[in-house]
């Protein structure tokens, strides 16, 4: 005898049982016995010719029975089945005016009528609603995926809007969430739009990504990144990954689920381990061209609804990398690591670990907000000056001073630290800024490296000292 596993949505028609003990010597035996002993469940699983649906995932112990021998794979005692249905309660029908409206995809037979019912009923889980979540958020609703899950705490910038199509002028100051719910709504009201107005974090991941099918990685943070990767990882669930830097973008799908018989990489095999802090730059610092993200965002977009349609060659082993400036594509091959500490034979990571740690990113709590230890905040830092002797360092280029600093900086650039550093003066407290804080986090680490234990960080850089201290400040 075999254990099923009955889903919620099936319930209704095993009175309720969530699991149930039948006989058969394949999965098609214990199935169709199944089906005879609650015969409501048939008409949900097999379709008019007796065909197994095809949004009906059966799985054997770990592993997806299309990946063994289907419905003959031979079922063992004490063996556990599990029926995983995409739709909870059987296919979703389209409206007159779905149809309408997806008639393009309706008439390509990859698509067609069942694959626009598979859309309708997956769900994607889209972390960050910035640069590629713009993109993938929009296609995604156009094409018609029923339920979209967005996480994001931020609030519209101006400097978002050269890239994050998503927002626009009117929506600046406002919660990126709400714009980009009331924009997708505009796009196609038959989506459902999750919303989740938080930092994606170790406590609440588990909980919020195991209510989706598919996971798409839009952030700009490392932390992040390897959460979302182990996660995904640890779900079994399709980790659909994207980057952009300056003119550089890369994709790939990351997908290691156990006994998934296309399985391949995760993003850990790719990087084990992340820069240091402050090493790579992020985009607000160094850059980034508009429609890059488009560009990254739309291809994600697109393996997402290949492995919601089940079709095609997904990005799975493949690194996808793209250089706007030469326009080129260019491929390589990324192996599954055996000894990956997340997906490898032997893991070491079972559970979610404290990324901000693991990325080298210190983080205290103060007023309620999370903050680097060797930070200041604009607000601090104006106190300070007004009362102590500071040593005001800007590490940004001549051409950014030109356009506004603050008053008694000190400018060495941060590529000239190493060479200048005696023109520091280690008597007074040092805070050392930048732009928005990322490059003079740099320099706060190497003049704590140098001896200078006491160097803080303005957070936010002078971003944050328009914003909070010197409003007549020009931003750019
Ligand atoms: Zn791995």
């Amino acid at each position: 005898m075999a254990k099923i596993l009955i889903p919620s949505a099936l319930r209704a028609f095993t009175n309720g049982q969530s699991e149930a003990y039948i006989n058969g010597a394949t999965i098609g035996q214990v199935l169709g016995n199944f089906a005879e002993q609650f015969p409501q469940v048939r008409r949900h699983l097999y379709d008019d010719q007796g065909r197994l649906r095809n949004f009906v995932n059966v799985f054997l112990g770990d592993d997806d029975v299309r990946s063994l021998k289907k419905e003959a794979t031979p079922v063992k005692d004490g063996d556990v089945i599990s029926i995983v249905p995409a739709v909870a309660g059987g296919t979703p029908e389209l409206s007159k005016e779905e149809i309408s409206r997806y008639s393009r995809h309706l008439i390509l037979p990859e698509v067609g009528m069942d694959g626009q019912k598979k859309l309708k009923a997956a769900s994607v889980l889209i972390i960050g609603t910035g640069g590629l979540g713009s993109p993938l958020a929009m296609y995604l609703a156009a094409a018609g995926v029923g339920r979209l899950g967005l996480v994001d705490f931020d609030v519209v910038d101006a400097s978002n809007l050269q890239r994050q199509v998503i927002h626009n002028t009117r929506a600046v100051g406002r919660p990126k969430l709400a714009s980009a719910k009331e924009y997708i709504l505009s796009i196609n009201p038959n989506v459902q739009v999750d919303t989740y107005e938080t930092r994606f974090t170790s406590e609440n991941a588990f909980e919020i990504a195991a209510g989706y099918d598919i996971v798409i990685d839009g952030t700009d943070n490392f932390p992040t990144r390897y959460l979302v990767n182990d996660v995904c990882v640890l779900l079994g669930k399709p980790n659909v990954y994207g980057s952009i830097f300056r003119f550089d973008g890369q994709a790939s799908v990351f997908w290691a689920k156990k006994g998934y018989a296309r399985r391949g990489p995760c993003y850990r095999c790719l990087y084990p381990e992340p820069p240091p802090p402050g090493l790579v730059p992020s985009c607000a610092e160094g850059g980034v061209l508009g429609v890059l993200p488009g560009i990254i965002g739309c291809i994600q977009a697109n393996e997402a609804i290949k492995i919601i349609l089940g079709k095609g060659d997904l990005l799975i082993g493949r690194l996808l990398l793209f250089d706007a400036l030469g326009m080129k594509f260019r491929e390589l091959k990324l192996r599954r690591d055996p000894k990956c500490p997340v997906c490898g034979e032997q893991p070491t990571i079972h559970e979610l670990i404290d990324y901000e740690q693991f990325c080298g990113v210190t983080v205290v709590e103060e007023d309620g907000k999370r903050v680097n230890s060797f930070d200041i905040t604009a607000k601090q830092l104006a106190g300070k000056l007004a009362g102590e002797p500071i040593f005001l360092l800007d590490v940004r280029e001549p051409e950014e001073y030109q356009i506004c600093f603050i008053p008694g900086a000190t400018l060495i650039p941060l590529k000239q630290l190493p060479e200048r550093l005696t023109e520091i003066d280690g008597t007074r407290e040092i805070v050392a800024y930048c732009r928005t804080g990322k490059r003079s986090a740099q320099a706060v680490e190497l003049l704590r490296q140098a001896g200078y234990t006491s160097a803080k960080n303005l957070a936010g850089g002078i971003h944050a000292w328009a914003d909070e201290v010197d409003p007549s400040m020009s931003k750019y």
